[in-house]
């Protein structure tokens, strides 16, 4: 049975485990309040990872898919000139496979501050990406060399660009990215890595500026399985041979994989 207290007992003891607890908090209420934080933090969602899990991402770069099945991954970088560039591009794919997207910061920056509304743009149209089921990854701010970048301002790239991208997509978690150019290192990478990011690399480019861009990727892709294609969202012919692009790929027996399903085993993050 348990004693009972005087008032004074009360709150003597009361005062006790107060005291107690501002010197000596226990780490779970500890936890609650980093948590908290964490929470309300602005760049939030982010893939959280520990240091293990981010050095795996740093020595995974993801250059090839996975191999044991006829699959491509294709791959749209920057931004489209015109959104009926980037709508192309998603009704080709649509019913047919998946891609990834690699947007660039600023320019979903303008879209969340009004400034492309003039032109017909809307942010329902990143919104589709995502809803039909693509991939959308980190493609730096301004497209600049991230290996040129001091450490903060490399950060802050990809603080920027993960507070605009939660502005248009609340809750959606990027875990890939492909620095401008292809620019990176390992400095690169683990900052990447920190903000839950793995680095993707390609081994086809379709250069989308000339008519044979369809055949530079079928040809490009034949005889391996998993090949990663660098296109552009903004290139003529990666836009109007889209369709014939994705329709020859599967003609072929090829998958379309986002990155996400279509990588290698090895390169997946284990756990
Ligand atoms: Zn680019």
């Amino acid at each position: 049975m348990p004693e009972k207290l005087t008032r004074k007992q009360f709150l003597q003891v009361a005062k006790y485990n107060l005291l107690s607890l501002l010197i000596n908090p226990p780490i779970n209420l500890l936890n609650g309040i980093v948590e908290r934080l964490r929470v309300t933090e602005p760049i939030s969602p982010i893939r959280r990872l520990n240091l293990e899990q981010q050095q795996f991402l740093v020595n995974h770069e993801i250059r090839r898919g996975k191999t044991s099945s006829p699959n491509v991954l294709m791959t749209y970088d920057d931004w489209p000139s015109t959104p009926g560039q980037l709508a192309s591009i998603l009704n080709a794919f649509k019913g047919k496979g998946y891609a990834t997207f690699f947007l660039l910061g600023d320019r979903l920056n303008w879209l969340t501050t009004g400034l492309l509304k003039n032109y017909g743009w809307d942010a329902r149209l990143i919104r589709r990406i995502v809803d039909e089921g693509h991939q959308i990854g980190m493609h730096g701010w301004e497209h600049q060399r991230m290996t040129k970048m001091g450490d903060s301002e490399l950060s802050h790239q990809f603080e920027k660009w993960f507070n605009v991208l939660s502005q248009i997509l609340p809750g959606y978690i990027p875990t890939v990215f492909r620095a401008p150019y292809g620019d990176v290192d390992e400095r690169v990478r683990r900052v990447g890595a920190r903000f839950g990011l793995q680095h993707v690399r390609w081994g086809v480019e379709s250069w989308g500026d000339t008519a044979k861009t369809r055949e530079r990727v079928i040809s490009g892709v034949m005889g391996q399985n998993g090949a990663v294609v660098l296109s552009h969202m903004h290139r003529p012919y990666d836009v109007s041979q889209a369709a014939e692009i994705v329709n020859a790929l599967i003609n072929n027996g090829f998958r379309l994989n986002t990155v996400a399903d279509g990588m290698s085993p090895e390169d997946q993050l284990p756990g």
